[in-house]
């Protein structure tokens, strides 16, 4: 009888896990035994090999072994005990700056120590602080590790050397039934793809060899930490598809291209559609007559004209109808798409909706009554659309703008409410982060993806230049000579703290020194504290030319649309990302006049700060930009999934494994009829996070 733990047990039942070690495990997503397994090492040290003294070198780890010649309190700013260590090949110190009197005594002339830590140069040479350390008692050679030392990323109140201790346990239920976590790969994908199996990987990432490369281990490029990626990227994948296979098998309103409205809309509008957003347009008309739900991103740079092809497709729910909804990431986004929704699609005689948090009392009533009943065809709003209390008569589609900032699972919220009508509504989902294709397909394989790369004709590339704080009063006689022109410009207000409060106070403060710098022009004020109705007046006034320069916020970084504004400053730009800027300039540029984006930086810049103000300068392609962004920031990042939970990835990296992808894609296939292993897969990688995706 053994009371050794097995890997599906959870973590508590591991020999010293009380309740508030589970609780630190679980920040660290370890829930049962064999999440240790899944917790990879972030380094390494290596104490295979005793080095001799005089082969150290500074800044590197290293295990020593000598006696000790002398050992002394040396008095300084700080009091130390500085003992010195010899063997046949030189002389090293360790220096202790907290030691006890058992320590004093220990290091006796002539005691045999053993050590372990980095050699520094210090007032003595080499010196080791606070070193690990071990008093040897007998002259027969100790054994050192027969592994590398792995290190492994923890928490608050959890020693490295506890967290070990538990991973060794973890280890050894491994070892001792290997067959409670089974390889899922199988024989034929291991060897047409040459991959080790999951054993050798765990075991040789978690107790590598001393010959191994600890370089390739570290950064991940180490084929068995592939083997790991490629299986977790997998997982991931396959949960997309079978979310899209599963919402592919409801059945959806067979929408056909409403002819008669949609003529009559197109001829109102000043402009005809560019080549690019016809053949989307086609895109989606064949997606929507399918009778399956839609599930479609339109992938389009900023201002290519993403917002007239969403009103074309809802028109066909509307002609066929049914209603249709477009949600934005905020309020006044969501304002923005209100105004010229309504105003394309009023003179059609269509009652277009709105709905948001800060609508209340009555005029919220009124609309959710609207919605429910029918009489509002175009429903728009925040993420207030999908709450619990509203309700559609028959939502046929459901448009998303900038997707990037929703999960998964608030559109697979959207499905929902379809549903009492026993229909799917087809989903459109818009941005304007354009994705580098090979991370579309990881990310959203449950999509399908159309491409605006075409942007409306007559626009001029902005102009962008990078200037030092310094040259700040420069850049206000511009914007005075380009508004007294007749002219609009944006000052941007940045900052570190992602906080509203602060965000605010800066945009308020600017916009006073602007005033009192700029008493000839009318300057408004738009930021993330103010009521959404103020919000709209001050829109509202710029729009119509009252306003000569808008100061803000980030909050304008997406949909604002005022084609007479050529102008903008973006205050520290280095303080965003290149995604973030691009969406920022992209509201500039948008009429036929040279427009310019003056990018007022702090000296100094960091070189990343550099490199990306350089991007900037060079380019005004939103894919190029994203290229950058991703090699600069990560995925991570990027996407945005941080916050929506949208790809949580533990080993795989999708910049670094970004060459997997089509052996991910090919192994899913491969494994297209075997659900059994997929749903092993899923629950190994994506697991007790598969609810982030929604229960479907
Ligand atoms: P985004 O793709 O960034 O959401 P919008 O839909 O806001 O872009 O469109 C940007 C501007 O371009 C709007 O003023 C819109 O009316 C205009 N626009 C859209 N399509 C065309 C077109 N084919 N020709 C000219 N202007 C267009
Ligand atoms: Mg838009």
């Amino acid at each position: 009888m053994t009371d050794r733990a097995t890997l599906a047990q959870p973590a508590s039942s591991l020999k010293g896990v009380g309740p508030a070690l589970t609780e630190k495990l679980a920040r660290l997503g370890i829930e049962t035994v064999s999440d240790f397994l899944f917790h990879l090492p972030h380094r390494y040290q290596d104490r295979t090999q005793v080095t001799a003294i005089a082969h150290l070198t500074s800044g590197r780890e290293a295990v020593i072994e000598g006696t000790v010649t002398a050992s002394e309190l040396v008095k300084g700013r700080r009091q130390s005990l500085l003992v010195r260590l010899k063997d046949p090949t030189g002389i090293v110190s360790l220096r202790f700056f907290h030691f006890s009197q058992a320590q004093l005594k220990q290091f006796e002339r002539g005691t045999h120590v053993r050590c372990f830590g980095e050699a520094r140069a210090g007032s003595t040479g080499l010196e080791f602080y606070h070193p690990e350390y071990r008093v040897l008692t007998s002259n027969a050679a100790a054994p050192v590790e027969e592994t590398l030392t792995p290190i492994y990323p923890t928490t608050e109140g959890l020693p490295q050397t506890k967290l070990r201790a538990l991973m060794q346990q973890a280890l050894e239920a491994f070892e001792h039934d290997p067959d409670t976590l089974p390889e899922l790969l199988g024989d034929a994908l291991r060897a047409r793809f040459s991959l080790p199996t999951l054993h050798d990987a765990l075991a040789l990432i978690h107790r590598p060899p001393p010959e191994v490369s600890l370089d390739q281990l570290i950064d991940g490029t180490h084929p068995m930490v592939s083997r790991l990626a490629l299986e977790e990227m997998l997982a991931h994948q396959l949960s997309l598809r079978q979310i899209r296979q599963r919402i592919q098998r409801d059945s959806a309103p067979r929408l056909h291209s409403g002819a008669g409205l949609e003529a009559r809309f197109l001829a109102g509008l000043p402009f005809a559609l560019t080549g690019a957003q016809q053949r989307v347009l086609n895109e989606i008309h064949q997606d929507l007559a399918h009778g399956a739900p839609m599930l479609r991103l339109v992938q389009g740079d900023v201002g290519s004209g993403k917002t007239v092809v969403a009103a074309m497709a809802m028109l066909s729910a509307v002609a066929n109808g049914y209603q249709a909804a477009l949600m934005a990431p905020t309020e006044l986004l969501a304002e923005q798409h209100y105004q010229t929704l309504s105003n394309w699609l009023t003179p059609l005689g269509l009652e277009v909706g709105w709905l948001a948090g800060k609508l209340k009392g009555k005029a919220r009533l009124d609309v959710k009554e609207g919605f429910a009943n029918g009489r509002v065809q175009i429903a728009v709003g925040t993420h207030a659309l999908f709450q619990d209390d509203v309700q559609f008569k028959r939502l046929g589609l459901a448009v998303i703008d900038e997707q990037h900032r929703f999960g998964v699972h608030q559109r697979l919220a959207l499905r929902e409410k379809g549903e009492a009508e026993g229909v799917t509504p087809h989903q459109l989902i818009m941005t304007a982060t354009p994705i580098p294709r090979t991370l579309a397909m990881s990310a959203y394989a449950d999509l399908d993806v159309s491409v605006i790369d075409e942007l409306p004709p007559g626009r001029t590339p902005v102009r962008t230049v990078a200037m030092p704080n310094e040259r700040r009063d420069e850049v206000i006689e511009r914007i005075r000579e380009a508004c007294l022109e007749g002219r609009q410009a944006y000052w941007v207000c940045t900052l570190i703290e992602d906080s509203d409060a602060l965000q605010s106070e800066a945009a308020q403060s600017t916009h006073i020194r602007l005033q009192d710098a700029l008493p000839d022009l009318t300057i408004g004020l738009v930021h993330g504290r103010m009521k959404a109705a103020e919000k709209a007046t001050v829109m509202q006034a710029f729009k119509a030319g009252e306003l000569d320069l808008l100061v803000a916020t980030t909050v304008i970084e997406v949909g604002v649309d005022v084609p007479n504004a050529s102008l903008m400053i973006i205050e520290n730009p280095e303080r965003l990302g290149l995604a973030q800027l691009h969406q920022l300039r992209g509201r500039v540029g948008r009429g036929s006049t040279q427009s310019f984006c003056v990018l007022l930086y702090h000296p100094p810049l960091s070189n990343q700060g550099k490199a990306r103000l350089g991007v900037m300068r060079d380019t005004n392609d939103g894919f190029k930009i994203a290229e950058q962004d991703l090699a600069l920031r990560g995925p991570g990042e990027v996407l945005g999934t941080r916050q929506t939970g949208l790809v949580d990835l533990k080993v795989a990296d999708l910049t670094r494994d970004k060459g997997l992808l089509p052996t991910v894609r090919a192994c899913a296939e491969a494994l297209e009829q075997d659900d059994a292993r997929q749903s092993a897969l899923i629950n190994r990688w994506v697991g007790r996070g598969a609810d982030r995706y929604g229960q479907v």
